[in-house]
């Protein structure tokens, strides 16, 4: 079996031990002679998947009672709309900061729906940095602030949380939940699509406080509404089943490897690795700024289109792939989400100083 080393920004890789147990359980699971995906969601057997996979995903984030967790579809982009349609019953305004392409696309949905007012913006510089926030940028009346906490385009995060007082914080994690430890009672709103560092495209993760929950604005489909999905413990209508029982697989695998702290660990040997050797570089060059740089999304660049192309092949060619950079940054990116291992980092840094030597 060949198995290559995929750095796709997502849908990325996923733990071979999962789809292993995935592939060991598809077409009986457990002695029931059918597939989870054949399976009525209204099941003893199904009610177990999912309440396994929340109880599983409360611990790893170590969730306060006051939040509830919710499996529901959509994707992040559904999120954009979802949050401003249940949060500006409570004054319609928001504060929302610009760090890139998924920012600007919740800062427009947000548009439709009340007074966004967006306080700050790395723009100026291809979204390279987090801006300096202060917490009198923000208005006190605002009904939340919503930040994007990793960059996946750019290769940026929020390394400290910016500081808004009551007003309720909401974070679009997609790209970096579950990859380091987040005191979730920090938080408002934790929305995250799969399709990263949990499981398959198809679920996304809300994590959202019980107070948040209640009064949306009075045009809001029903789907849209977290109350909705709350009362009826995300099983209004058909849940993603298929992706909630591989997201339960991967949370199996998270806790087995000692949580959030233990693969905390293993991502920043990782970053550093790659990070220690760009710096070190003569011909590579990370184009995120240091302080901000991501754990998961590591933006570089050769110094001609040419080279960017050559390395791209010759790195596929060698077993690494999906190395290709977001249009916008261009050059190349190598998103190392929890399940990259240690080694295929290690691959690809040692495939980039052979390269460097070759091209210098
Ligand atoms: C991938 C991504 C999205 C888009 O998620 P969908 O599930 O495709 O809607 C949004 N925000 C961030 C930060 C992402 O990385």
């Amino acid at each position: 079996m060949a198995r290559v080393y995929n750095f796709s920004a997502g849908p990325a890789a996923l733990p071979l031990p999962v789809l292993e147990k995935a592939a060991a359980e598809m077409t009986d699971y457990r002695g029931t002679g059918m597939s989870v995906m054949e399976m009525s969601h209204r099941s003893q057997e199904y009610s177990d998947i999912i309440e396994t996979a929340r109880d599983r995903f409360r611990r790893l984030m170590d969730i306060p009672d006051n939040y509830h967790v919710l499996f529901l579809q959509g994707g992040a982009s559904s999120q954009f709309a979802m949050v401003p349609l249940n949060l500006f019953s409570g004054g319609a305004r928001a504060d929302y900061v610009n760090t890139g392409a998924w920012s600007k696309k919740a800062i427009a949905e947000a548009k439709r729906w009340g007074d966004v007012n967006v306080v700050a913006s790395s723009e100026d510089k291809t979204f390279s940095y987090i801006p300096k926030l202060e917490r009198d940028m923000f208005s006190p009346d605002a009904a939340y602030v919503h930040i994007t906490l990793n960059n996946t385009i750019y290769g940026t995060r929020y390394t400290k949380l910016p500081s808004v007082g009551n007003i309720p914080l909401v974070t679009d994690a997609s790209s970096c939940i579950l990859s380091e430890r987040i005191d979730v009672s920090k938080f408002g709103i934790i929305y995250a699509g799969a399709q990263k560092n949990i499981g398959p495209a198809g679920v996304t993760l809300v994590v959202v406080r019980e107070d948040l929950v209640g009064d949306a604005l009075e045009a809001t489909p029903t789907m849209f509404r977290y109350a909705t999905h709350v009362k009826a413990g995300s099983m209004f209508n058909t849940p993603p089943t298929y992706a909630i029982y591989l997201a339960g697989l991967v949370f199996e695998w998270l806790e087995d490897r000692g949580g959030i702290s233990a693969i905390e660990e293993v991502n920043k040997r990782k970053a550093a690795l790659l990070y220690d050797f760009l710096d070190s570089s003569s011909l590579f060059k990370g184009t995120a700024a240091t302080e901000d740089r991501s754990l998961m999304n590591v933006p570089f660049v050769l110094p001609t289109e040419e080279l960017n192309a050559t390395f791209i092949k010759q790195a596929a060619q060698n077993g690494l792939v999906t190395l290709k950079g977001h249009r916008s940054v261009g050059g190349m990116r190598a998103s190392i989400y929890n399940a990259m291992p240690l080694e295929g980092v290690e691959k690809l840094v040692a495939f980039m100083k052979k390269f460097e030597t070759e091209n210098a």
